[in-house]
């Protein structure tokens, strides 16, 4: 019932070095081609560190690997004196399909705000780098407005810095359930999602709302990605941690 083709990204926050991500790569897609991966049938996608998006390139493009990459955060500034920073035309040079941008580590890390945040996504769409806007509450969040009223409220705030139109990823991202072994339940993530669908509808449009992927994360395994998957407003993972284990990445990929 729905076209939206299932994302399952790996976020790889600062782990394996440009050497170690080729090695992952490597198997991941050979993982994939034993299991008879279609990968028009569910995209699956690597998100190394900055150093990493050189060599993993390279490697996709010369095996013609059909697995897509991605930046974990990007530059809201196109080019000029912004030390350190990674611009969106040079993501989009290294055949980035996508940019995560405002991960709750780089919120809390870096003080990321919702303008900050909707700035980096609309660089990224400037340069055509899919944005993945993560969203999500704190445990306090939670106890104190529900689920939905947080996130709901950083992707309006985001949306506002964007333009109309754009393809753009969204992920739901229970700041609480990062790292923590603490999945939410499919239950608890659909009902946000539904909300951040919602949301969509209203800034951008039911027809764009519906064709907008929506992904959850937070302490996802192959052992509950099934049901997670069920959901109506669930298109997708944003994988941490076990992200980095390719045979454990290939049966998320699976929904196994
Ligand atoms: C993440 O960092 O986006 C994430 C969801 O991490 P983990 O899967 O390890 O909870």
């Amino acid at each position: 019932t729905t076209s939206r083709t299932p994302l399952i990204a790996g976020n790889w926050k600062m782990h394996q070095d440009h050497l170690q991500a080729i090695a992952l790569v490597q198997k991941l897609a050979w993982t994939l081609q034993d299991a008879k991966h279609d990968h028009a049938a569910v995209e699956v996608a690597v998100f190394p560190p900055f150093t990493g998006l050189r060599s993993v390139q390279t490697l996709i493009s010369a095996e013609r690997f059909e697995l897509r990459h991605g930046a974990q955060d990007v530059s809201e500034h196109d080019a000029g004196a912004h030390t350190g920073e990674v611009s969106a035309a040079m993501l989009a040079k290294l055949d980035c399909a996508y940019a995560i941008v405002g991960h709750s580590e780089r919120r809390q890390d870096h003080g990321e705000t919702d303008a900050i945040v909707g700035r980096k996504a609309a660089a990224a769409l400037r340069h055509g780098v899919t944005p993945v806007i993560c969203v999500g509450e704190t445990a306090e969040d939670l106890e104190q407005h529900g689920a939905s009223a947080v996130p709901v409220q950083q992707l309006r705030d985001v949306l506002a810095e964007l333009p109309a139109a754009g393809e753009i990823v969204v992920a739901y991202e229970p700041v609480w359930a990062i790292g923590s072994g603490q999945a939410a339940t499919a239950d608890q993530a659909q009902q946000v999602c539904q909300a951040l669908r919602q949301t969509l509808a209203e800034v951008r449009g039911d027809e764009a709302a519906a064709a907008t992927r929506i992904l959850y994360g937070g302490s996802v395994k192959s052992g509950n990605i099934a049901g997670f998957m069920r959901e109506p407003d669930i298109d997708g993972a944003l994988v941490g941690g076990a992200s980095l284990d390719a045979a454990e990445f290939a049966a998320i990929s699976r929904f196994q």
